[in-house]
């Protein structure tokens, strides 16, 4: 059994410990299970998920299952007590314990870290940023047919222009580069330019597909489509796509099928059993989950189109108070809102915690207890069509009423009852 020792954090003597193993995780009946409850809104949102969570155990498993919650200190809170942003507590926890549920943190200005959330997947090795992007009926909507939105996207996490190599104008790294450039390449470029490297590896491309191929055939998916933007960035976005196929051909190849067989064998009906494996420019995606939105099922991409396709789609389906993320590495797992921490609607139980309790269905899922999970969305989606909404709702639902953020999570409960 492999030992931890935290800094300051009491782990809770009752409980079990979630463990990876080849077969998938490990989950007794009673995991502890970290929780971050972040800064601005989100310890209320944290709290209010915490609540439906447990209820819909409970409901699910007749009182057999429980999350024995840990709490654990990250962002100003940690400032206060540790007297860093990160204490390392923080990623013994997650390693530890296998999963955990975040709430947002804010992004500190100047020096330290470039972001928070930035740090812990790449610390952490959460190589895959997973976002489910379906529609609640009811959710206001700038779609006509919002039903059709069914997305999950894989975005690859650790590297691409997030990776962090940037150098400003005018410093010594850029006129280095510059340097070297010009006398290896005879490339020039401007002394007015700020450089930035994006590095895309065939290790990080394919463990990515892989998780998200993995996924489909796990979850009876339709199809994958890879998301790239290779027309410009041959060896990079490029790359991706290549590597994407390669995983599809040499690890999947039984269970997929490619556009070119799909049209010249089976007359552009994917055979019983199949998952469609197809690429797309990323320019074109984002204009095709507008037009032929019902085409398109698990999404496998790099990081700056990740961003870019999940925000645009959440947007289609309600926003950034409705959309979860979950950050996925190959022994932990980290479950969040898309959305960040708001400071300016902080303890005012405003906010609407539903990206945070879907965050939470999703860790539901990942640990295997799809039962509560479903309980959960039925709950969120009965509350949503009494239409007794949070104020990002309620403002474009004619006739709602507006509710508080724990108001709004007792009516989920209440609905699951
Ligand atoms: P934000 O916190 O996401 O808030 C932007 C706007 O989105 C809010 O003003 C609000 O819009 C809406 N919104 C966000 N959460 C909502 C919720 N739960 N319910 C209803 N509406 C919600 O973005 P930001 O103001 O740009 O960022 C604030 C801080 O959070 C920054 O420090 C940023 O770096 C950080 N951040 C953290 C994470 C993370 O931890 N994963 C992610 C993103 C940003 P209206 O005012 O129009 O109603």
């Amino acid at each position: 059994m492999s030992v931890v020792s935290f800094d300051r954090l009491a782990v809770p003597k009752h409980g079990g410990t979630i463990k990876p193993s080849d077969k998938g995780l490990l989950v007794p009946d009673d995991p502890i299970i970290p929780y971050i409850e972040g800064d601005g809104i989100g310890p209320e949102v944290v709290l209010a998920a915490r609540k439906v969570l447990d209820f819909a155990v409970d409901a699910a498993y007749g009182g057999t299952r429980r999350i024995v919650w840990l709490k654990v200190k990250a962002g100003e809170e940690a400032e206060e007590d540790y007297g860093e942003l990160l204490p390392k507590d923080v990623f013994k926890a997650i390693e530890h314990f296998a999963v955990a549920l975040k709430g947002p943190l804010t992004t500190p200005i100047g020096g330290g870290f470039r972001s928070l959330n930035v740090a812990l997947r790449q610390h952490l090795d959460l190589y895959a940023n997973v976002r489910p992007i379906f529609w609640v009926p009811g959710v206001p909507s700038p779609l006509k047919e919002p039903w059709k939105v069914d997305l999950i996207i894989f975005r690859e996490a650790t590297e691409d222009v997030y990776a962090g190599i940037e150098w400003a104008r005018g410093s010594p790294e850029v006129e280095a580069v510059r340097k070297f450039l010009k006398g290896e390449f005879g490339v020039t470029l401007g002394a007015d330019s700020g450089i930035g490297v994006k590095p895309i590896s065939e290790f990080a491309s394919k463990r990515l597909v892989r998780k998200a191929f993995r996924y489909a055939i796990d979850k009876g998916r339709e199809s994958v489509t890879l998301v790239h933007k290779g027309n410009i960035m041959k060896f990079t976005e490029g790359a991706f796509k290549q590597w994407g196929y390669e995983v599809a051909e040499s690890e999947f190849g039984e269970s997929v099928i490619g556009e070119k067989d799909l049209w010249d064998k089976f007359d552009g009906k994917v055979p019983e059993g199949k998952i469609l494996v197809k690429d797309r420019l990323a320019d074109n995606m984002l204009q095709q989950i507008l037009t032929r939105t019902d085409e398109y099922d698990i999404i496998a991409t790099t990081n700056l189109n990740g961003d870019y396709v999940s925000d645009a789609a959440a947007g289609l389906v309600g926003g950034l108070g409705i959309a979860p993320g979950a950050n996925i590495g190959d022994f932990a797992a980290l479950f969040e809102p898309i959305h960040g921490s708001a400071p300016k609607y902080a303890g005012q139980n405003k906010v609407n915690p539903t990206a945070e309790i879907f965050a939470g269905t999703m860790l539901l899922e990942h640990l295997g207890w799809d039962e509560a999970a479903s309980l959960v969305r039925a709950g969120v989606e009965k509350a949503v069509e009494a239409q007794e909404v949070t104020y990002d709702l309620a403002r474009k639902i004619k006739g709602a009423t507006r509710v508080g953020t724990k108001e709004f999570a007792e009516k989920v409960t209440h609905f699951m009852a």
